[in-house]
């Protein structure tokens, strides 16, 4: 018996956290919400975009006519799914400000993310909180598994030591994704997700490596590193204090901008005042604005914005200056 009547009993006082709500967040929230977990915390920062249909099974185009923040749209779906799940979903840049706050109360942490940064924080919070932590990742026809059980297991940083150079990894920015990882990838972070909640003695010890190119599976032992920061106490990516952050979206010409404090923008006010500068299309949760055709700026109300038509920086924060202040 795998679940069995006891594991589904298990499973259903169990509260799990999904941060990234793209195609792999997707498809663990899906598998997650059908098998019957508690409670389940979505976070991600995105709107739906027509780009994200292609291997996302929770989108559909209205997600996209109506900009729906990712989270938002997700759980709409979710719920008509198995309404006894009780879902959360949070709109929001997951960083070292918020992630306590997020990670409070959750039996596990599911990774859906699309950057080493967030990852590594994740690690360090699984380790200081004692939550498990199940890795994904996909590039290309490329995918990974690995469990973090606090305790247990070497974490992430005794397999991955530190953020490459920029430029010097294949990312889903330049290599792309293609759809079906994602998927098998999720779907395979889910099942260890449900074993680790119920204490099945088959929780995967190695990591698991796919590529659907060729179709070839593999497991690999990952040792505890010696040097592993992480490992000895020093949480490099948890303590990093946040000041005001641009960060490229992966795959997607957009950077996010994000305030070192939330604030409060009130989204009629800004309408007002942007309406004379370009076009604008108002949301229910956010504003779009087009100061040109190459460029598209989305305001939430916590004062984040997602500059869409550039990978760079550097442009992202003087047109968020322009338009809102430093
Ligand atoms: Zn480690």
């Amino acid at each position: 018996e795998w679940i069995g009547k006891r594991g589904q009993k298990k499973l259903r006082e169990k509260s799990g956290l999904i941060i990234g709500c793209g195609a792999l967040g997707a498809t663990t929230a899906t598998i997650l919400v059908r098998a019957g977990i508690s409670n389940l915390r979505i976070v991600d920062r995105d709107i739906v975009e027509i780009s994200d249909l292609s291997r996302n099974m929770l989108f559909d185009e209205t997600d996209v006519t109506k900009m729906m923040p990712k989270p938002l749209a997700a759980k709409k779906k979710l719920k008509r799914i198995n309404s006894e799940v009780k879902i959360e979903s949070i709109v929001d840049d997951v960083n070292s400000g918020n992630i306590e706050r997020y990670a409070k109360g959750m039996d596990i942490i599911l990774d859906g993310t699309d950057n080493l940064e967030t990852r590594f924080l994740i690690n360090d919070l699984s380790l200081t909180e004692k939550i498990p932590y199940v890795f994904g990742a996909c590039v290309s026809s490329q995918g990974m598994v690995m469990n973090i059980i606090p305790g247990k297991s070497p974490c992430l940083r005794c397999f991955i030591e530190e953020v490459p150079q920029y430029g010097s990894l294949a990312t889903c920015e330049t290599a792309g994704v293609l759809p079906s990882i994602p998927i098998v990838i999720g779907a395979i972070q889910a099942n260890e997700a449900i074993k680790i909640l119920i204490n099945n003695e088959t929780v995967e010890k190695r990591l698991i490596f796919i590529d659907i190119e060729k179709n070839e599976f593999s497991k690999l032992k990952v040792d505890r590193r010696e040097e592993c920061p992480a490992c000895r106490g020093e949480y490099e990516y948890l303590m990093r204090r946040k000041g005001t952050d641009a960060t490229i979206l992966c795959g997607r010409e957009t950077v996010q901008i994000s305030p070192p404090k939330k604030i409060h923008l009130s989204l009629e006010e800004l309408a007002k005042r942007l309406a004379l500068r370009g076009e604008i299309v108002v949301g229910k949760h956010l504003i779009k604005f087009a100061p040109n055709k190459e460029k598209e700026i989305i305001f939430f109300s916590d004062g984040r914005a997602l500059i869409k038509g550039t990978g760079d920086k550097k442009i992202a924060r003087s047109l968020y200056s322009k338009y809102i202040g430093n």
